[in-house]
Formats: C-alpha cells, sequence, structure tokens
C-alpha cells in the first residue's frame, strides 16, 4: 500500500508528478483514500423522449443514423445522431473529431452517455461518451464515481472521472489482506456496518445509493472510532499513571464555608460538579478537567470550593484568568465570600508594584499564601509555589494549551488543573477537541433566573431605546451599552466608541446621571477605576468595547444595548447578554443594527433572539461556521476528519465513544482476541509495522 503511484499502471512518471503535485496522492494508499465526491447514476439507460431539460445526466440507447462534420473554423464539429424508437438526440464533438470520425459507424447499435442540454429545441449531449453496445463491458452498469481534480489534471486525461479507472485498477490489485479488518468483529456485528475491505470498494464503486451510504456510514463510523478510541486510550493512561497530589479529606475550611457561609444553596448541577471534582483529587492521580457551563451557571462558586478542599489538605492554589478586570472581580468576590475565614488570598497581575511583588513571590514560597489570583502574571517562571495542589484556569478559551501546561510545572508532582469554560462548545465538538480531558458540564441555572428578553432592534428606533433605558434606570437598574473592537480597525472603533459615549451622554446629562466608559486604551488602573464605579453603582450606565465581553458580574444590570450587533460573532453576543439576567430582576439585551445588514447577520441575530440557551447557540454556531471557526476549541488532530462530519454524524460519533470507552474500560492493552486487530492498527498508523500508512 505504500508502493508509489507511479507503479500503478495506467499513471506513469508524468502523470504521477501531477498527482502528486495537484492532488498530493503519492502512493496507492493515498489513491484508495481520494473519495469520489459524488456519483453518477449509469445504471438506468431513458428512452430519447424521455430526455427533458429537468434531466441533467443521461445515459440512452439506440442506432447511429446519420454523421456529418458541419460548421466552419472554431465552430466545427461532429454531429452524429442516435434514434431509439421513441426519438432522437444530437450528439457532438467539438474536439476529436477526425477520431470519433474513424470510429463510429452508422447503423451499428451505440450506449451512450452525457449531459443532456437542449439547442434550439433539439435534444442534445455534447462530447458524450460513446460505446459500441456489443462492446459494453458488464457491470458498467453501476454508479459511477466522480472526483475532485484540477484543468492540469485533465489536460493529461485525469479528469473528475477518468480517474475513476485507476483507482478501479488500483481496486483490482487488492485483496482483503491488503485492507485487512481492523474493528473487532463484536463491534461491527453490534453496530451492524460492513466490514472494510467491502466499504472502501463501495464507497469508489457502489452498484447503488443504498452501497453507497453502507460504505459512508462504516468508514465514517471506523474514523470516529478510532479518534475516540487514541481519546479514552490518553485519559486512561492518565487514570493509571499520572501521579496526582492527594486530597484526603473535607477539612474544616470547606465544611465550615459550606454549612455557614455559602450564601445559597448549590444548584444540583454544581453538587454534581463539586462531587465529580472531590472524587477526581482524591483518587491519587492528577485531574484534567474541563468544565463547561452557561454564562451564569455558578462556576465561581466550584472553583472556591475546590480550593477550600486543596487548602484543608494543605496545599496553595492558584486561580487564573485573562483580563485583569476579571482577575480583580474574582479577587474581591473570593474575599468576600471567605471573609470570615483564615485564609490568605493575594493578586498578582502585570501592574503589581515591584516591592509589593517581591514580597508576594517570597511568600508564596513559603507558603503563607493560600490562594494567587492572577493574569498571565501567573505562569511566569519567577512565580514558585511552595506547594502547589490545584491550578484553576477560567474562560479558558482565552489561553492556550502551552500556557495551561506551564502552570503543571508549577509543582513537582504537577497540580490537579480545573479549566471552566463560559462558551458552551457543542458536546460533539468537546468529545473530539477535549476528548483527552476529563468533562463536565453544568447545565443548569441557578433558582429565580428570569429569561432574558432579547430583541432586535434598528437604529431608527433609537430615540425609544434611549426611552426604554431611561425607564429602568429609573427603577433603580444599570445599563451596559457595548460597541464593538475589531483589531483590524482599532482607530476606528475608538471614533465610533466616543461618538456613541457622546450620544448617550447627550441623552443622560450629569449630574442625574453618570457614565462609566471602559476601552481598550486605558491604563489598566482606570479600567478598574470605572469598573468600580459602576459595580458600587455611582455609574448607571457602562459603555464599553467587548473588554467587558466575558466573566463581569453586575448583578444589578438589567439591560445589555449591543451596537452594531451584525459585527459580532454568536458565542460573543452570546456572551454578552450573559452580563445582565444575573441577579432576580427581569433583564433586556437590546441588538442595534442598520437597516442593511447581511442574511449571516440575520440569521445570528435571529438565532441569539431565539435561544436563551448557551449550548444551543453553540450547536447552531457550529452548524452556521464548522468545527474549525468556533471560539474556545483548538486546532487539534482530532478534528481533522476526512470523511465524518461532527454536526451530520453526531449519532454515529455517539455511538462511536460509548464502543470506545468500552473496550477501554475492560482492556485497555487491546490483548484480547477481539481488540489485537485494533492494538496493530493503532501501531501501523505509528508506523511501528510494515502494515503502514493505511488511513
Ligand atoms: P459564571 O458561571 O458565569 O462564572 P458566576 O460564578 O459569576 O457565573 O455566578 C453568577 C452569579 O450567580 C453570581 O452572582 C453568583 O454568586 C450567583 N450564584 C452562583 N451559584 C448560585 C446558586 N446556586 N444560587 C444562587 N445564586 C448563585
Ligand atoms: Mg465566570
Amino acid at each position: 500500500m505504500v508502493y508509489p503511484i507511479e507503479y500503478l499502471k495506467g499513471v506513469g512518471p508524468q502523470r504521477a508528478d501531477l498527482l502528486k503535485k495537484e492532488l498530493g496522492i503519492f502512493t496507492f494508499n493515498d489513491l484508495l483514500h481520494h473519495f469520489p465526491y459524488r456519483h453518477i447514476d449509469k445504471t438506468k439507460i431513458l428512452k430519447i423522449a424521455d430526455l427533458t431539460p429537468a434531466i441533467e445526466f443521461a445515459q440512452v440507447q439506440g442506432i447511429l443514423a446519420l454523421k456529418e462534420e458541419i460548421g466552419e473554423k472554431a465552430g466545427r464539429r461532429l454531429v452524429a445522431y442516435l434514434r431509439d424508437e421513441t426519438g432522437i438526440v444530437e450528439l457532438t464533438w467539438f474536439k476529436g473529431i477526425s477520431w470519433m470520425q474513424k470510429i463510429l459507424k452508422e447503423g451499428e447499435p451505440y450506449v451512450a452517455f452525457g449531459r443532456v442540454s437542449f439547442f434550439m429545441g433539439n435534444r442534445q449531449i455534447l462530447h458524450p461518451e460513446i460505446e459500441l453496445k456489443t462492446e459494453m463491458e458488464r457491470g458498467k452498469e453501476v454508479l459511477e464515481p466522480v472526483y475532485s481534480t484540477t484543468e492540469k489534471l485533465k489536460v493529461r486525461g485525469l479528469g473528475g472521472r477518468q480517474t475513476g479507472k485507476l483507482v478501479y485498477a488500483l481496486l483490482g490489485l487488492l485483496s482483503k489482506n491488503d485492507i485487512p479488518e481492523n474493528l473487532p468483529q463484536p463491534i461491527i456485528d453490534r453496530s451492524r456496518i460492513i466490514d472494510r475491505f467491502t466499504a472502501y470498494f463501495q464507497i469508489h464503486f457502489p452498484k447503488d445509493l443504498h452501497q453507497y451510504n453502507e460504505a459512508l456510514r462504516r468508514l465514517k463510523f471506523e474514523e470516529l472510532f478510532i479518534s475516540q478510541l487514541r481519546l479514552a486510550l490518553v485519559r486512561s493512561e492518565r487514570h493509571r499513571l499520572s501521579k496526582g497530589v492527594v486530597f484526603k479529606k473535607v477539612g474544616d475550611l470547606f465544611n465550615s464555608f459550606y454549612k455557614k457561609h455559602l450564601p445559597f444553596e448549590l444548584t444540583s448541577a454544581q453538587k454534581r460538579v463539586v462531587k465529580e471534582i472531590r472524587v477526581d483529587t482524591a483518587s491519587g492521580h492528577q485531574m484534567n478537567r474541563l468544565l463547561q457551563g452557561d454564562v451564569g451557571s455558578g462556576k465561581t462558586i466550584v472553583a472556591l470550593l475546590s480550593m477550600l478542599l486543596a487548602i484543608d489538605n494543605g496545599f496553595q492554589c492558584c486561580m487564573m484568568a485573562p483580563t485583569e478586570i476579571l482577575v480583580q472581580q474574582h479577587y474581591r468576590s473570593v474575599n468576600e465570600f471567605l471573609k470570615d475565614l483564615p485564609v490568605t488570598i493575594k493578586l498578582l497581575t502585570g501592574s503589581t508594584k515591584t516591592v509589593e511583588r517581591k514580597k508576594l513571590l517570597l511568600a508564596l514560597s513559603e507558603g503563607s499564601i493560600d490562594i494567587l489570583i492572577g493574569t498571565h502574571a501567573l505562569i511566569e517562571e519567577v512565580v514558585q509555589f511552595k506547594k502547589l495542589g490545584l491550578a484553576i484556569v477560567d474562560e479558558q478559551h482565552r489561553f492556550g494549551v502551552a500556557q495551561r501546561a506551564l502552570l503543571w510545572k508549577k509543582a513537582v508532582v504537577p497540580p490537579h488543573v480545573l479549566v471552566m469554560t463560559a462558551t458552551p462548545i457543542p458536546r460533539t465538538l468537546a468529545m473530539t477537541a477535549y476528548g483527552d480531558l476529563d468533562y463536565s458540564v453544568m447545565n443548569e441555572l441557578p433558582p429565580g433566573r428570569k429569561p432574558i428578553a432579547t430583541v432586535h432592534r434598528y437604529d431608527t428606533q433609537r430615540t425609544k431605546v434611549m426611552d426604554f433605558i431611561k425607564s429602568e434606570i429609573h427603577l433603580g437598574r444599570q445599563v451596559y451599552i457595548i460597541f464593538p473592537l475589531i483589531e483590524e480597525s482599532a482607530k476606528l472603533d475608538y471614533e465610533n466608541l466616543m461618538q456613541g459615549y457622546k450620544n448617550v451622554k447627550a441623552f443622560f446629562p450629569e449630574p442625574k446621571y453618570w457614565i462609566s466608559m471602559i476601552h481598550g486604551r486605558q491604563t489598566s488602573d482606570v479600567k478598574e477605576a470605572n469598573m468600580q464605579r459602576f459595580v458600587k453603582g455611582d455609574t448607571q450606565i457602562m459603555v464599553s468595547t467587548t473588554v467587558i465581553e466575558v466573566g463581569v458580574n453586575v448583578p444589578n444590570a438589567s439591560v445589555m444595548i449591543i451596537e452594531s450587533a451584525e459585527k459580532f460573532g454568536l458565542s460573543q453576543l452570546h456572551q454578552l447578554r450573559g452580563r445582565v439576567g444575573r441577579g432576580a430582576e427581569k433583564s433586556y439585551c437590546i441588538l442595534m443594527t442598520s437597516t442593511k445588514i447581511g442574511a449571516d447577520a440575520k440569521q445570528r441575530i435571529s438565532i441569539i433572539t431565539s435561544t436563551g440557551n448557551g449550548f444551543e447557540v453553540a450547536e447552531k454556531d457550529l452548524e452556521l461556521r464548522g468545527p474549525g471557526d468556533i471560539e474556545g476549541t483548538r486546532q487539534s488532530g482530532a478534528l481533522a476528519l476526512r470523511l465524518a462530519d461532527l454536526v451530520k454524524d453526531k449519532i454515529i460519533l455517539e455511538a462511536a465513544r460509548v464502543f470506545a470507552e468500552e473496550i477501554v474500560e475492560k482492556d485497555f492493552q487491546l490483548e484480547s482476541a477481539d481488540n489485537l486487530r485494533l492494538k496493530y492498527y493503532l501501531l501501523s498508523l505509528k508506523g511501528k509495522t510494515p502494515w503502514s500508512k493505511i488511513s
């Protein structure tokens, strides 16, 4: 299978070069995996009278009645007429005229195939494929594969359909030994899929649509199953082999906080996740958990309880967030929650002053700080803990995998890691892109939350919107007004924001109203001061760019206005909306746009206004944009799927996942008679057996 493609009959060095350059086909194996993108149905022979403009391709059969060369120069062509008992179709060639002249015999029966067109009311097939009926090979009545190709290949006789001849020749050389089964028989039986060899044959040359679909299902299943198996093996290896610090007990801090200081009852989702973390961290193996919760589902308190668990067991913790505003907010709320407990909490950001930083780093290395909250500054090399037991990463999508890995290195035995993301990722995507992590979902909001009324308003309705804001402010609520920020046009956005600020101010003059403003050009001190004024309720309106996008929690704010909403992505809109509806008040999100917006933007806005559920938004986002672009996913090999589609093949993926987990649970070494195939196959993928490079 690793044979170079030029060894295939009909290829030769020149075509081989082109196949390599144009399509990346180097070996027999590559060609085998060059799947057709569609098939043409040549199983039917139509009556000529039945050719109508609605038919794209057709195969007809009849007697060649007459052929003649007509026209001049560029219009010169060979025309032949094929007649059956129902009518006549004109066959026309502009190229290869003399060759066709030579081989076509009047009065003989032919079968012709091609794209049907109508010219001056006459049925016509331009450049048909044509064959003497008597010479037609048997078995030709199949669905004929069409392959992607390029202009250069076409010129060399390797058009979309000619490639099929090569593949056909290749398949003729292969036996079951060349494409051995790689899935355990019980799985094949239980999922009712066809065998591997047959699947490869039928995906190229199916007899009918049913055969094609069977082949496709088998190969998609195989693809998803193998990737799920590999991820399950990674998880299993970590569960078995990784060393993790042990949080033996649930101690005093945890208990007294839980019983005396926790201001509300945990939701059942929160309880479940705390329990999962509790089990993980007591296991002796390193926890590596992704916590997904919709905005406002209460992830912070879960993080806090986990940290108390660590401190009770004599360990230090750190919590990392992507922006200084968020870090400040966590610092304040953690302090507030723990104010009556003997826990030392410190803050480290880029703007921590040198003297203070020195003191802090010393205390940290001596172990007298329990919780360190900070930005990226946390992962710098100089930050050394005495005994780090738990690292929490909040609003994870702003951090890369590599940055997380740096956290691990801060202790001899790597700390437990809890990654929290507020951008829900569709389950299918999480299963593939984060399949090596353990995975918790909080799909429940704290009780008493009212759904956020989300509406779309045009700029022409601005006065009404402003009046609405006014009425909400008079009820004692606060309002966010968000302007877009796009890196490439930062200057323009800045001017936009300033203009917007002026407009808002005209509606809401001081001293009756006060406005905070935050944007990227401010120093972090100024940002923080402006944020604080809003948090304390000194200002009623916050005008901002998207710097407040994630995490910010001001429960009294009940209105979110998003200006130029068409410029935001779905998950961003959902994040922004999540800034309101955090208190008991009825909340509103108003998406402002001009009347001229594109179809895409309209669609996004209609999705956001129709559902408040972040997981649903994420599913739609995946459908609209495909997995590559979804925020919060890493580009990973796991996403490089050849056939399967995370949107369309959800059901196959779920099944593949269940089977993969079952196998790893029972036999992670893949040693049972049934599983040996898998073992060899995985080894072959690593190039460790001669049976290499299939798939
Ligand atoms: P997110 O998951 O978006 O980070 P937060 O942790 O900021 O959400 O929580 C949102 C708000 O809900 C906070 O004000 C928090 O105190 C509150 N909260 C969290 N859990 C509960 C609960 N079980 N019952 C009531 N309020 C809760
Ligand atoms: Mg949060």
